[in-house]
């Protein structure tokens, strides 16, 4: 998996820079031990999909009422919940270096949160394929938290996937998810042939798209 230098350095809030020759230095050294220490699991599920009226969506396991996911999803006829992690390793060497040396704790952070970014666009691309051999279209993911999206859909999405048996997910009663860098999502599914971006709509220059997410 190759992980953007420049994706971990705009989590550092470097934005267009190239950081110096320290951070770069440790940025390797992190990226080194994270994929040393991944366990890198996902799983996934396709169900029908039902737009409503006023933002209710149902997903046939569960319904929510969201205006911005609803708008994505238009002319989508299924929807794909997806599930990814790292794995305790990661938090295993996070939690190592906020103890050792903070300055490393951030630039580990930071590689990692590029790093689950970087295995959900790679599983995503796959299902992309998949399904576009069956002239299926995916839209991007949107995650619980994103817009109007309730957070609490990760409640649903982790025990639909069964995440704690199959890929050790776990929720925590505030929401916060066990493995840390893990990742809860959906995508539609639809016959129109619009080319979404693995990375979102932030990454996609149609900017007069009518499902973009914003
Ligand atoms: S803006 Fe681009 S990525 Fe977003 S829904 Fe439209 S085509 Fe897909």
């Amino acid at each position: 998996m190759e992980i953007s230098r420049k994706e971990v350095r705009r989590y550092l809030g470097y934005g267009i820079q190239d950081g110096d020759d320290a951070v770069n230095g440790l940025i390797e050294e992190c990226i080194k031990e994270l994929t040393k220490g991944a366990t890198f699991k996902y799983v996934s599920r396709t169900y029908p999909l039902k737009l409503l009226p006023d933002g209710e969506i149902d997903f046939t396991v569960f319904q929510t009422r969201s205006l911005n996911l609803s708008k994505n999803l238009a002319d989508c006829s299924q929807v794909i919940l997806f599930a990814a992690t790292l794995g305790t390793g990661v938090d295993v060497l996070l939690h190592k270096y906020t103890k050792l040396q903070m300055s490393k704790a951030v630039i580990m952070q930071a590689a990692a949160a590029a790093m689950i970014e970087e295995f959900c666009d790679e599983e995503n691309q796959k299902l992309k394929v998949e399904f576009e051999a069956q002239g299926l279209y995916l839209r991007p993911r949107f995650s619980p938290g994103y817009g109007d999206f309730a957070l609490e859909c990760q409640r649903n999405i982790t025990a639909v996937l069964e995440t704690s048996k199959r890929v050790g997910i776990m929720l925590t009663d505030s929401l916060l998810m066990t493995p840390s860098k893990s990742v809860t999502a959906i995508m539609g599914v639809s016959e129109k042939p619009y080319r979404c971006e693995v990375k979102g709509c932030e990454s996609c220059g149609k900017t007069d798209c009518a499902y973009r997410r914003n």
